[in-house]
Formats: structure tokens, sequence, C-alpha cells
């Protein structure tokens, strides 16, 4: 999936609900999400407070939320469950701040800087995620990442991946991040959205 524009929906056109687990979750929707009869478009959505609320460019969760939003505005239906304990990616802002520092001071990538801090690069659990669709008595989705561990452990809890869509900005500022996102953290993203293929070729080329 590509998204190059911003997108047109207006909030009010989704409707909002907290659900009442023992934390804090927003799932954001458009038609019907309880007992579908058929896959449902899902987007499980990691918190980023810089980039949601603030519009930091670093990387392209906001991009990415967007474009999933469009996509559900485009088919009427859909949910987008938002996760505010992944921020950054499990560890919290305070420790994704401090990776900040360090991607600025050695040019690493997140992967390198959470190592670095002695912190688990991906902490992320989706216990509470799957606890709301088991609710909703969601069985089947199609699934808006390009993360494939989000699709193995909605596998594994006996939610059916109809299939995935890919959804990846394709902008150079993200080159540095994409790769990492592909070649570190095992994400499905296609070289063909690269104009480097990977890290060293980027360091050379900048
Ligand atoms: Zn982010």
């Amino acid at each position: 999936m590509k998204n190059d524009r911003r997108p047109n929906w207006l909030m009010g056109s989704y409707k909002i609900r907290h659900h009442g687990i023992d934390t804090d979750y927003g799932i954001i929707y458009k038609g019907n999400i309880e007992n579908p009869q058929k896959p449902i478009l899902l987007r499980i959505n990691s918190a980023c407070y810089t980039s949601d609320i603030f519009g930091c460019q670093r990387c392209d969760c906001n991009w990415q939320l967007l474009a999933a939003m469009d996509e559900i505005d485009k088919q009427g239906n859909g949910m987008i469950i938002y996760d505010f304990n992944h921020e950054g990616r499990g560890a919290g802002l305070t420790n994704k701040l401090k990776s900040y520092a360090l991607m600025d001071k050695y040019n690493y990538t997140t992967f390198e800087a959470f190592l670095s801090l002695g912190i688990e690069p991906d902490s992320r659990n989706y216990n509470y995620a799957i606890s709301i669709l088991q609710d909703l008595k969601i069985k089947s989705v199609d699934l808006i990442s390009n993360n494939l561990k989000k699709e193995s452990i909605l596998i594994e809890h006996g939610i059916q991946v109809n299939q995935r869509i890919s959804v990846v900005a394709n902008k150079k500022e993200w080159q540095n991040y994409l790769i990492s996102k592909k070649q570190q953290f095992g994400h499905d993203i296609d070289e063909k959205y690269f104009i480097y293929s990977n890290l060293a070729e980027l360091e050379q080329g900048e």
C-alpha cells in the first residue's frame, strides 16, 4: 500500500472507543467491528508520541498511521488498535529519546542505539491487542503492516490473516530507518522502495 498524500478524512467520520482492559487502548474504527462475517481491515498501531503528537519526521510511524486510516476510510470498514504502551517499541519515551541522542552522536540505527543502552530493541507484546480482537470476535483480518511478527502472533492466537497489506513510505529521508527495519528488525519491505539496498551503501552514498 502506498500513500503520498494527506488523508482526506475528517476525524469525525471515525468512531473512537476505549477498550476497558486495565490499560490504555484506543480503538479507531469505521463500520462494523463486532463479530464481522468477513476479514476486517486491521492495523495494530504502536504509539509514537514524537511523530503522532509533535510531527517529528525521524520515523515513518505517523505516515503509516495516516495511510492506514486513509485505506480504512476508502473501504468504509476497519479498525486501528492504537497501543499507547508501545512507545519506543515498548521501552518508553525516555529510552526512545536517549536512543535519539545516541543515534545523533554515533550515527547508530534505532536497533544499535537500543542495544548500546542495554535495552531490548523490540519489547512490544500484543497480548491486549489479541484480547480486544477476541472480545470483538474478530476471526479474520486484512492486516496493514510490514511487520511479520504481528502477522505470526495473530496466527498463533487463531486469528486468520487473510492478507497482509504493506505500507511503505518511499521517502529518501527515511531510507536509513527503513533499511534498518528490514535488515535489523526483519520487516518485510520490498527493496524496490530503496534507493540504497543496505546500510553500508547508504553511508557511502551520503
Ligand atoms: Zn515513530
